[in-house]
């Protein structure tokens, strides 16, 4: 699958919350994957302007999105953007007792898969076109 063929749609406008450390601003932008008329994913990208948060993480959401589906039919993987690139994160111990509507995937779950391919197009359409991640992008 090819970024480029990968439509995003923001579905809900950026959420601005105060950081608890020192009341800068923190982000997150939410949106769907489509290719052509088929829904892929869900995803959001979460950022902070404060000094002590982590890189941006971007969080993609796969599998079956209707109400009713099991956390073994859908799945969510992860990826900090650092300076110097994204790579495949792991989920922390907190986040895997708080998170029970998905299976998590850590970095070796999704690693040398098939599906790592479709997961890069993904994330490259999101960095690429969601209008809200401009300043990211600088
Ligand atoms: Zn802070």
């Amino acid at each position: 699958m090819d970024w480029e063929a990968i439509t995003v749609e923001e579905t809900a406008s950026l959420t601005r919350t105060p950081c608890e450390c020192c009341g800068k601003t923190t982000l997150q932008a939410d949106g769907d994957l489509h290719h052509g008329n088929v829904w892929i994913s869900c995803y959001s990208v979460r950022w902070s302007n404060c000094s002590d948060a982590p890189p941006p993480l971007l969080t993609v959401y796969v599998g079956d999105g209707s109400d009713g589906a099991r956390a073994d039919q859908r799945w969510a993987i992860r990826s900090y953007w650092r300076s110097e690139g994204l790579g495949l994160d792991d989920w922390s111990a907190e986040e895997r007792a708080a998170i029970t509507l998905f299976t998590l995937l850590d970095r070796e779950d999704v690693l040398d898969t098939p599906f790592a391919t479709e997961y890069w197009s993904m994330i490259d359409a999101i960095i690429m076109k969601d209008s809200r991640l401009e300043a990211l992008r600088a």
